[in-house]
């Protein structure tokens, strides 16, 4: 038995949310985009209208195409919309409970077939998928930020997802032109559980003096082909992002090898987060 998903319905309109969207969209495939405001849901939208207008812009699609993706997205407060909807992928704000309560409002409409999938970047999927009637048909896609560039998709199964459910979502990620590759349910899964902790190593580096924060992103740039050093990619995640993924990692995973650099922590203490407090380990 094999399924190939022909519809999908997006709950959450914020950064990943509408990314989701989008690729779907552009893809040929119709989307249901949920939020729990009209001004979340239209803010979504917008982005999206905008990211597609300036893909046409610059050639990398028709603006036939860009027009027909933006004709394929249902904007909506009204979750009885993602009814049959052949997945539905959770995109909404990282914390348990808001998932768990959205996770029920999803399962108590969609039909028995359908794949529930979320984009979680730190919750289990295991400890998700026991919140729904068909853990089975539960899996993670973890897409990356911007998900319309970013061509890799983590697919993370947890410990009750079956193998269908996997290759249909395998599948559809193809077709959205990305790259899948297949994790088990642990903190950080691949991609996150390696950058976060050469991040904080970045930080060590820097605490000790043994070179300066423009010399270490040199460093990894020039020496390891990275496009952006670690400090600098630090400040566009966000400090307080970063050290809070550590305190998982470090909790979960009971190893000291996790434990957040100091002068991460105090960074984070004095209010430079990065870019969007205008400090971090640079100034902007
Ligand atoms: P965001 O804050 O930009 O968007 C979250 C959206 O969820 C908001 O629009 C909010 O109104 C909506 N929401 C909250 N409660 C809701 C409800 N009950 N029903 C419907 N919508 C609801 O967050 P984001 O950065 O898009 O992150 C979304 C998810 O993606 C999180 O689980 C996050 O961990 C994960 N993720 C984020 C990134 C990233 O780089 N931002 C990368 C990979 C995965």
């Amino acid at each position: 038995m094999s399924k190939t998903i022909q519809s999908v319905g997006v709950v959450g309109a914020g950064t990943m949310g509408n990314g989701i969207a989008q690729a779907f969209a552009t893809a040929g495939i119709p989307v249901v985009m949920v939020d729990i405001s009209l001004a979340a849901v239209e803010k979504g939208q917008a982005t999206i209208a905008k990211s597609l207008d300036r893909l046409a812009s610059k050639d990398k699609i028709s603006e036939i195409d860009a027009d027909a993706a933006k004709g394929r997205i249902l904007g909506t407060t009204d979750y009885s919309k993602l009814k049959g909807a052949d997945l539905v992928i959770e995109a909404a704000t990282e914390n348990f409970d808001i998932k768990v309560q959205i996770l029920k409002q999803i399962n108590g409409i969609v039909g028995d077939d359908t794949i529930i999938a979320t984009n979680t970047s730190s919750i289990s999927i295991t400890a998700l998928a026991a919140t729904v009637t068909h853990p089975e048909r539960f899996i993670g896609l973890h897409f990356f930020n911007p998900v319309p560039m970013m061509a890799l998709v983590e697919v993370i199964r947890g410990l009750q997802s079956n193998d269908v459910t996997h290759a249909a979502v395998e599948d559809v990620a193809g077709r959205l032109n990305k790259t899948a590759i297949t994790v088990k349910n642990a903190p950080g899964f691949v991609v996150n559980r390696i950058l976060v902790p050469m991040i904080n190593e970045a930080f060590f580096v820097l605490a000790e003096g043994l070179a300066t924060a423009e010399d270490i992103d040199t460093g990894m740039r020039l020496g390891c082909n990275h496009p952006i050093g670690p400090l600098a990619l630090a400040d566009m995640i966000g400090l307080d992002v970063c050290l809070s993924v550590l305190e998982v990692y470090l909790r979960e995973l009971g190893d000291s090898k996790y434990r957040p650099c100091p002068l991460l922590k105090e960074m984070v203490a004095a209010g430079r987060l990065g870019r969007k407090t205008g400090q971090g380990v640079y100034h902007y």
